[in-house]
């Protein structure tokens, strides 16, 4: 089946919300483009009642040339064959490459957010999940803000991160739920944000973005084991040479400027940090312009970090 194959099944109809267009935004799943609202997952799936799943999250931008290209693609589709393999569900990077490249092509989608999953199926409803089947979609949104824009206050969760000898810091979906949970509990002290402390007082991250903080000009990353190995804190690290390292929550509130990184929030300055403020977004400006200018192609010495579509 190749990857360009429509779904035969899908009745081309004209999207309400998007009148220039005659088919509706496509999902490719396994192997063949199906509408995005298509229900082709059955009530006993596995990774509904367990979280049996891997995703990943990634952008696309529109680049200067009039082209589009894909951010750190395999580095994050690296990622999630990490996951899947813990998981036992095989993965390919090569047809999980293609399927993206397909999906926003199909979709005419250039500033983009990708969301790939790969999951356990039908077959059994127990815990062992080698007998259940397998699938792998690609969805393409036009692009997806996590915090751009808004002021970010983040709360300080009373929540543990997973600690990774318990849940290794991968996108496994079932993970999430402590994530959930976290975002949850700030929201009803009037935070868009939580961040993750540990029980010694360490910064570990916040729901979906990696911490940053800007001490006398010098941009230290915040290290944690149990954190995510966020792929624009390593972009960030390799950009601006930030020195990694454990940070305490009570340097995070002494900090000149915080900020938060990752796919969907790219570089985010942080407004407040439960009851501290942080007015200074210099140096978190500078960053992010930086940033912007990477992933839309106007830093050539970064190039290799594009994958264009
Ligand atoms: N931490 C968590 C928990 C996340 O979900 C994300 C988003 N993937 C990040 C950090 C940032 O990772 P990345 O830069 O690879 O998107």
């Amino acid at each position: 089946m190749s990857l360009n194959d429509a779904d035969a099944a899908a009745p081309a109809r004209v999207a309400e919300a998007t009148p220039t267009r005659t088919v509706p935004p496509q999902v490719w799943f396994d192997g063949r483009f199906v509408d995005a609202g298509s229900d082709r997952a059955p009530l006993t799936t596995h990774a509904m009642h367990y979280g049996s799943g891997v995703f990943e999250g990634i952008r696309a931008y529109a680049t200067s040339d009039g082209g589009s290209a894909v951010f750190r693609l395999p580095e994050h589709l690296e990622r999630m064959r990490q996951g899947c393999e813990l998981l036992g569900i095989a993965f390919d990077v090569d047809v999980a490459t293609e399927a993206t490249l397909a999906v926003l092509r199909q979709n005419g989608h250039r500033d983009a957010y990708v969301r790939p999953l790969a999951w356990c199926g039908t077959g059994s409803i127990g815990l062992d999940v080698s007998s259940v089947d397998k699938h792998l979609m690609v969805a393409t949104f036009p692009t997806n803000v996590h915090l751009a824009g808004t002021r970010v206050k983040l709360g300080t969760s009373s929540w543990r991160r997973n600690p990774a000898s318990s849940l290794p810091p991968l996108k496994l979906c079932g993970a999430y739920v402590n994530s959930i949970l976290a975002k949850h509990e700030v929201k009803q002290r009037g935070c868009n944000e939580a961040l993750f402390v540990d029980e010694q007082g360490r910064v570990v991250e916040c729901t979906g973005a990696n911490v940053f903080m800007v001490r006398d000009d010098r941009i230290i990353a915040v290290a944690h084991r149990d954190a995510l190995a966020g792929i624009t804190r390593d972009t960030i690290i390799a950009l601006t040479g930030a020195e990694s390292r454990p940070v305490r929550h009570d340097e995070l509130l002494d900090a000149d400027e915080v900020f938060v990184v990752g796919t969907a929030a790219e570089v985010t300055p942080v407004d407040e940090l439960d009851d501290r403020a942080y007015a200074d977004h210099r140096v978190v400006r500078e960053v992010a312009d930086l940033y912007r200018r990477v992933v839309r192609g106007d830093e050539p010495r970064h190039a290799r970090w594009l994958t264009r579509v």
